[in-house]
């Protein structure tokens, strides 16, 4: 995945979706980096979860949230970005 800090994402996101409000992204970001640090595993298949969709849709790894296996070209919060 490619590294992002939490600003950068934030800033990115809501520019290209207008509509999101981006001090609930924030909040809702900083839970998911706050919940994959203490090791939350995904709802569906029990592996680690991908921050950046756990903020936006669920609780759920990257596979799970977007039906691909190939998350080379997508971003993940830099201090959870360990693959
Ligand atoms: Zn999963």
């Amino acid at each position: 995945m490619i590294p992002i800090s939490m600003e950068a994402y934030v800033n990115k996101h809501c520019k290209n979706n207008p509509g999101e409000e981006p001090n609930q992204l924030r909040e809702s970001l900083k839970q998911a980096v706050k919940d994959k640090k203490n090791g939350a595993i995904c709802i569906n298949c029990g592996q680690e979860i991908w921050a950046i969709g756990s903020a936006i849709a669920y609780q759920g790894c990257f596979s799970c949230l977007t039906g691909e296996v190939d998350s080379s070209e997508d971003y993940e919060i830099d201090e959870v970005c360990w693959s």
